[in-house]
C-alpha cells in the first residue's frame, strides 16, 4: 500500500498539483471523494468530517482538494474532497486534479458521490473511477429528490452491475451516512475487488493486449489496463508521462509507439468514450425506473422565466433591487440601536478608564481612537451584512446563480471572455479573493486571467457598507421610499461595476490577452428548496462574522495608529494632515480630498477600514461633531467640505481602485506572476482615477 509521500509523484502528470495528505495516525485510511459537480459531495464531506467546505447549488465550487478527518468504529479516515468533474480523462483543471490524486494521492479507497436524479451521467464517472481505483464505494445521493420526482433506484441491481458496494443516501438530512461509512470501512480493509470490465471494441482490446506486457511490473499502484487505455486515448502530455514513468526502457517505448502507429487514434478514443457511455446507459436502464417527471417540467417552466430573452434580465434586476431594498430597510433600525448602544458604552469606558487615573491622552487614544472606530465598523457593517448575505446565499442555494451566468454568457462572450466569468464575478460580491480563486473553474488560462484581472471591479462585502453609508447620507434619506431610492442607486453602481468588468474584459481580450472565447456548456442545476436554517448559520457565521472579525481586527490597530498620526503634531500640524496635504492637489483633481485618498491608501489591508480611517482623521482634527449614527456621519463629512460630488467620486473610487492586500496576494499566488498582479492593481485604479477626474471636470464645467 502506498503512503502519503506518494503525492510527490504528481510531477509525473501533465500539470502537477502537489497535495499533501495529513494523517493523524499512521494507520489512518485515506479516502478520496469524487463526483460530478453539484451532487452533494461537499455536503457528504462536511457531514462526515464536521468541516465547513462551501456548499451551494452550482457547479464548480470545489476547485482544489480539501481534506478532513473522521473516525468510524474506532478507526481514523482522512477524507479528501476532490473537485467536481464529469470525467477523469483530464480535459479541464478539475479533472486533472481529481485524476492526479486518484493516481498518485495514495488513497486506500474512493467514494464516488452520484446524483440519483441523473444517474446515467454520473455513472460515466463511476465507470472511469472503477478502472483506476476498484476499491470504490458508490454513494447514490439526493435520494429524497429522486423520490419526489418519482425516480426509483434499485441499489441491489446497481451493485450487481458495478461489482462494488452501492449505498443510497440523502446527505442533507444525514440519511444513509452510517451505511456509507460502514461500506467505506469494509472496502478499505478488504482485498481489491475486480469489477466487471467495460467491453471495448475489438480494436481497442487488441491494442490493450499488445500494450499490457510493456506496462506491467511498475511500482505504482495504478492498474495496467488503465495505463494502456490512456496510452491509446490520452493526449501527448499524458503519453509522455506514461512513457517516462511506466515504460521500462527505450525498446518498450518503441514498441508502444509502434502499437500506436497501427491505430486510428482519434477514432479509438471516441470508441472508448462511446463504450463507457453505452455501458452507463445499460446499467441505468437496469437499475432505474422513472415515474412522471413533474419537477422537471416545473424546472423547465422556471428556466423559461429566469433565462428567457425578455424576462431574464428584468427578473435579475428585480432580484438585485429587492435584495438591496430589504438590506437597506432592514439595516436602518438595528444600525441606529447598535451605534447608540456602542457609543454609550464608549462613554462608560471613558469614565471607567478615568477611574484608573489613566492620562488623558491614553483615554482619548483608547476611546476616541480604538473604540469609536470599532463601534462605527460594527454598527454600520453588521446589520446590512447580516441581511444581505443570507438573502444572497438563499438565491445561491436555490440554484439561481448559474441562471445569472447563463443570462450574462452572451455579454461576456461578445467581450471575448467566457460566461463562467459571471460566476466568479458573483463570488467577487462576497470576497474578491474568493472570486480570484474561483476563476480556476475556467479551463482556458487566457479567460482565467481576464476573470482574475477584472474581478475587483465588482464591490466585495468590505466595500458595501461604505457605499451604503454614502448613498444614505448624500443621495437618499432613510424610510421606506428613501430605502427604495437607495436600492436603485446601489443597483446602478453595481451595474456600473459589471459594465466596467465587461469593458475591461473586452480591452484585455483585444490587446494583451487576445484569443477566441471558448464555447462552454454551463450546467443548469435543478432548483432546490434552500435550507433556511443552514443558510442562516452559514451566511452569518461563515461570511458575516468572518468579514466583521477581519474588519475589527484591522480597524482596532489602524484606529490606534491613525489616532497617533493625527495627534503627533510636528510644527503644529499632524503627521496625518502632512500626508493628506501632500495628496490634496491630486485628490482635488479627482473630486476627493487628501484625507479620503490617504484613507484608501492606508486601507490596503482591508477595504472595510477606509471609511473609519477617514473618520478618525477628520474627528481628530478638531471637528466638534460627535459621531453617533449615520446622520451624524453626514454632519462630520459636510463640516469637512464634502458635497455630493465628493461622495460620488468616493463611491466611484471605492468601486474602482486597487484590490485589497489579501486579494493581491491571492492573485500573485494564482497567476504566479508579479506582472499580472501589478496589472490587476493598475487596471481598476486607472479606471477609477479617470472616471473620478471626468466626473469632477464635468461637474465643474456645468457649474453644479
Ligand atoms: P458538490 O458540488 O457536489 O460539492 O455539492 P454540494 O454539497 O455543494 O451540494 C449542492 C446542493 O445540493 C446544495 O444546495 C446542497 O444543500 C444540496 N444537497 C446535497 N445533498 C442533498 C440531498 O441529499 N438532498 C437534497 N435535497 N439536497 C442536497
Amino acid at each position: 500500500m502506498r503512503n502519503a509521500g506518494a503525492e510527490q509523484n504528481t510531477s509525473a502528470c501533465t500539470r502537477a498539483h502537489p497535495f499533501r495528505v495529513e494523517r493523524v495516525h499512521r494507520e489512518d485510511r485515506v479516502i478520496a471523494l469524487a463526483g460530478n459537480p453539484n451532487v452533494g459531495k461537499s455536503t457528504v464531506f462536511n457531514a462526515l468530517t464536521g468541516l465547513k467546505q462551501h456548499t451551494g447549488n452550482w457547479a464548480g465550487k470545489t476547485v482544489s482538494n480539501a481534506q478532513g478527518y473522521c473516525t468510524f468504529r474506532g478507526k481514523g479516515y482522512v477524507l479528501v474532497d476532490l473537485p467536481g468533474c464529469y470525467s477523469i480523462l483530464a480535459h479541464s483543471a478539475e479533472e486533472e486534479i481529481a485524476r492526479d490524486f486518484l493516481c498518485f494521492g495514495g488513497a486506500d479507497a474512493a467514494v464516488v458521490v452520484c446524483d440519483a436524479t441523473a444517474l446515467e451521467r454520473n455513472l460515466n464517472l463511476v465507470l472511469q473511477v472503477l478502472e483506476l481505483q476498484p476499491r470504490t464505494v458508490v454513494c447514490v445521493n439526493l435520494m429524497d429528490e429522486a423520490h419526489k420526482r418519482g425516480i426509483y433506484v434499485d441499489a441491489d441491481v446497481l451493485q450487481a452491475q458495478l461489482g462494488v458496494p452501492v449505498v443510497t443516501t440523502s446527505a442533507r438530512s444525514r440519511r444513509g451516512l452510517d451505511r456509507l461509512m460502514a461500506a467505506v470501512a469494509q472496502t478499505a480493509e478488504s482485498p481489491t475487488p475486480v469489477p466487471p470490465e467495460i467491453p471495448y471494441p475489438e480494436a481497442v482490446e487488441a491494442a490493450v493486449q499488445a500494450l499490457l506486457p510493456l506496462l506491467e511490473d511498475h511500482p505504482a499502484n495504478i492498474p495496467t489496463r488503465w495505463l494502456a487505455l490512456r496510452w491509446i486515448d490520452g493526449d501527448a502530455s499524458i503519453r509522455q508521462s506514461i512513457a517516462s514513468h511506466f515504460l521500462k526502457n527505450e525498446e518498450d517505448r518503441e514498441q508502444a509507439e509502434a502499437v500506436l502507429r497501427t491505430l486510428d487514434q482519434p477514432e479509438l478514443a471516441d470508441a472508448i468514450v462511446t463504450a463507457i457511455v453505452g455501458r452507463a446507459e445499460t446499467i441505468k436502464e437496469a437499475a432505474v425506473r422513472s415515474g412522471a417527471e413533474k419537477s422537471d417540467a416545473r424546472d423547465r417552466r422556471l428556466d423559461r422565466l429566469f433565462t428567457g430573452k425578455w424576462t431574464g434580465f428584468p427578473i435579475m434586476l428585480f432580484f438585485l433591487l429587492g435584495i438591496f431594498w430589504l438590506t437597506m430597510v432592514g439595516a436602518n433600525y438595528p444600525s441606529a440601536w447598535l451605534s447608540a448602544g456602542l457609543f454609550a458604552a464608549g462613554e462608560w469606558l471613558r469614565s471607567g478608564l478615568a477611574l484608573f487615573k489613566l492620562p488623558l491622552w491614553a483615554i482619548q487614544l483608547l476611546v476616541d481612537g480604538a473604540w469609536k472606530t470599532l463601534a462605527w465598523v460594527v454598527s454600520v457593517m453588521l446589520p446590512p451584512m447580516a441581511i444581505f448575505f443570507p438573502l444572497f446565499t438563499l438565491l445561491e442555494d436555490l440554484g439561481y446563480l448559474p441562471r445569472v451566468a447563463f443570462n450574462l454568457d452572451r455579454c461576456f462572450r461578445k467581450c471575448g471572455a467566457c460566461g463562467k466569468q459571471a460566476l466568479t464575478m458573483c463570488m467577487g460580491f462576497g470576497c474578491n479573493a474568493a472570486g480570484v480563486v474561483g476563476a480556476r473553474i475556467m479551463d482556458s488560462p487566457r479567460e482565467r486571467l481576464i476573470a482574475i484581472l477584472t474581478n475587483s471591479c465588482v464591490p466585495c462585502n468590505g466595500r458595501f457598507p461604505m457605499l451604503i453609508a454614502l448613498i444614505t447620507v448624500f443621495f437618499a434619506a432613510g424610510g421606506m421610499t428613501g430605502s427604495a431610492v437607495q436600492a436603485v442607486y446601489l443597483t446602478g453602481f453595481l451595474l456600473l461595476g459589471v459594465g466596467v468588468t465587461l469593458l475591461l474584459s473586452f480591452v484585455l481580450s483585444k490587446t494583451v490577452l487576445q484569443g477566441i472565447p471558448s464555447a462552454f456548456t454551463l450546467e443548469l442545476p435543478p432548483y432546490r428548496r434552500p435550507e433556511i436554517g443552514k443558510v442562516l448559520v452559514r451566511s452569518v457565521l461563515d461570511r458575516t462574522l468572518f468579514v466583521l472579525g477581519r474588519a475589527v481586527l484591522s480597524a482596532l490597530p489602524t484606529g490606534i495608529v491613525i489616532w497617533l498620526l493625527a495627534n503627533i503634531r510636528p510644527g503644529g500640524v499632524s503627521v496625518l494632515m502632512h500626508c493628506a496635504g501632500f495628496l490634496e492637489p491630486f485628490a482635488v483633481l479627482m473630486g476627493l480630498d487628501g484625507v479620503i485618498l490617504l484613507a484608501f491608501l492606508l486601507g490596503l489591508p482591508a477595504n472595510e477600514i477606509v471609511m473609519p480611517i477617514a473618520l478618525m482623521a477628520y474627528l481628530s482634527t478638531g471637528s466638534l461633531t460627535e459621531l453617533t449614527d449615520i446622520t451624524a456621519l453626514g454632519d462630520v463629512l459636510r463640516v469637512q467640505g464634502w458635497t455630493w460630488v465628493t461622495a460620488l467620486c468616493t463611491v466611484l473610487f471605492s468601486l474602482f481602485h486597487w484590490p485589497c492586500a489579501t486579494t493581491l496576494m491571492t492573485i500573485r499566488k494564482e497567476t504566479g506572476s508579479l506582472k499580472w498582479t501589478v496589472l490587476s492593481a493598475l487596471l481598476p485604479t486607472v479606471c477609477g482615477v479617470l472616471l473620478c477626474m471626468a466626473v469632477n471636470a464635468a461637474v465643474s464645467l456645468f457649474g453644479y
